[in-house]
C-alpha cells in the first residue's frame, strides 16, 4: 500500500471555492438588511465585500441581490429608505437618494 499523496494539496475545485462564496456572500447580503436600521454604512460595507469576493471567486450575484446596492456608488438600498423605487414598463428604475443616479433592473414577467 502506498500512499499517495495529491499533487496539489492546496489545490481545491473553483466550484467548491464558488459555493463557499455564494455561502457568503448570501450571508452579508442578509446581514446588510440586518444593519441598515442600526447603521446603513455597515450594510454598504456589506455590499463592498460582497462584491470582492463575487469578483475574486468569479461569482455570479442573483438578480434579486443586485438590486439591492446602487450600480453608481454601491451603496445599499433599502426601498423606501435611501432609494426610490418606480415600475415603468417592463423595468424597474431605482433612484439612489445618495448619488442621485439611476438604475434600471429589467424583470421577466411570470
Ligand atoms: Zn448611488
Amino acid at each position: 500500500m502506498t500512499n499517495r499523496r495529491s499533487k496539489h494539496p492546496h489545490k481545491k475545485k473553483s466550484e467548491e471555492f464558488q459555493l463557499i462564496a455564494k455561502e457568503r456572500i448570501k450571508k452579508l447580503f442578509e446581514q446588510g438588511v440586518e444593519m441598515f436600521n442600526t447603521d446603513s454604512r455597515f450594510s454598504d460595507r456589506y455590499i463592498e465585500l460582497a462584491r470582492k469576493i463575487a469578483m475574486k471567486y468569479k461569482v455570479k450575484l442573483t438578480s434579486a441581490q443586485k438590486r439591492m446596492f446602487c450600480k453608481h456608488c454601491y451603496s445599499f438600498l433599502m426601498p423606501g429608505k435611501n432609494c426610490i423605487v418606480r415600475l415603468t414598463g417592463k423595468t424597474i428604475t431605482y433612484s439612489c437618494k445618495k448619488c442621485k443616479k439611476f438604475t434600471r433592473i429589467g424583470y421577466k414577467s411570470k
